[in-house]
């Protein structure tokens, strides 16, 4: 059976270690970080993400603070809140919640964030620094997951890595930092037009898939001994649970943890880690260690 990558534990640690930051601030007269959060709309999920970001903010002692836009809300009164935002001293940085509403042009919006405040690295400005190599915040996914590989102790160099799923938060930005130097591991990029998937897979001695299809990484697929990484995030209906759903991720996951030698469970793997990377990023940001203020 695979030993459990446990995000649950490990973000509470790195959380632990944002607080005594932020204190240390706080006792040198400075202020704490401040990150603002913006939603448009009544989209459930959303709501529950930002709810769940604010009371990360407030764990550690930073301060959040949310401006909840109605669903009618226009692309020039949201670039309005957003120059407001990019312009404002006492924020630090900020995010969008997405997806915005389907009239509003999300490109623009995000090419409208000042690349000094975008803390979820989703500017062109803060992707191409990361290609690069050069200082920037990196998106709160991969950023979480490269904490998970780091800290328990995952060896990376000249390990053949796979990555399922190529979207521009996860599977890019994912693809680029494993085969940085440092490191060092040799990747391959997966999607939706890959041919031989399952065989491409099986040589992967870490495999981190974020594709979006619930059980979609199964036990054949792994080579046994190889480190999985799940990303996805499924609420199935579950009549047995006293909420009536449980949380799935792309892998089958009683299977695959059967032929694994690490596996990051889900709910409680990579969920947590992009909350605590967020934090992480807002910090860089108080102290200008990404842009110098
Ligand atoms: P996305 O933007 O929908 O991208 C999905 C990617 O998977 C695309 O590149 C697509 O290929 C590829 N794909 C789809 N079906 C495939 C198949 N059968 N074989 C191979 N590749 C396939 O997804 P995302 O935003 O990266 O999210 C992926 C999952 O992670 C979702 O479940 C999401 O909820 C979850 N997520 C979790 C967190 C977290 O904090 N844990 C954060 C972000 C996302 P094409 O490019 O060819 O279409």
């Amino acid at each position: 059976m695979s030993k459990i990558i446990d995000g649950k534990a490990i973000s509470e640690q790195i959380k632990r270690e944002i607080a005594a930051e932020v204190a240390n601030m706080i006792d040198h007269g400075q202020n704490a970080p401040h990150l603002a959060a913006v939603i448009v709309g009544d989209d459930g999920a959303s709501k529950t993400y930002v709810a769940s970001k604010e009371k990360a903010c407030h764990s550690v002692g930073m301060t959040s603070s949310v401006y909840r836009l109605p669903e009618s809300t226009t692309e020039a009164e949201l670039l309005q809140t957003v120059e407001f935002l990019n312009n404002d001293p006492e924020i630090d940085g900020y995010i969008i919640q997405l997806p915005l509403p389907k009239h509003i042009n999300e490109e623009k919006v995000i090419a409208a964030i000042k690349p000094e405040k975008d803390v979820d690295g989703f500017t062109s400005v803060n992707a191409g620094r990361m290609q690069l190599g050069l200082p920037c915040y990196i998106p709160a996914t991969p950023n979480g997951i490269m904490e998970l590989i780091k800290r328990s102790e995952i060896e990376t160099s000249g390990k053949n890595v796979v990555v399922i799923g190529r979207s521009n938060i996860v599977g890019t930005p994912m693809a680029i930092l494993m085969s940085r130097k440092g490191i060092d591991s040799t990747v391959t990029l997966c999607h939706s037009r890959t041919k031989n998937l399952p065989e491409i897979v099986r040589h992967a001695d870490i495999v981190v898939v974020a594709i979006g299809k619930q059980g979609f990484l199964t036990a054949d697929m792994v080579k046994p001994g190889a480190v999985v990484i799940d990303v996805g995030i499924h609420r199935i209906e579950d009549p047995t649970s006293p909420k009536g759903y449980k949380i799935m991720g792309d892998a089958d996951y009683d299977e695959v943890a059967k032929v694994a030698s690490m596996i990051t469970p889900v709910p409680g793997g990579v969920g947590p880690m992009t909350i605590v990377s967020l934090l992480q990023n807002t910090l860089k940001a108080a102290k200008g260690e990404v842009y110098p203020k």
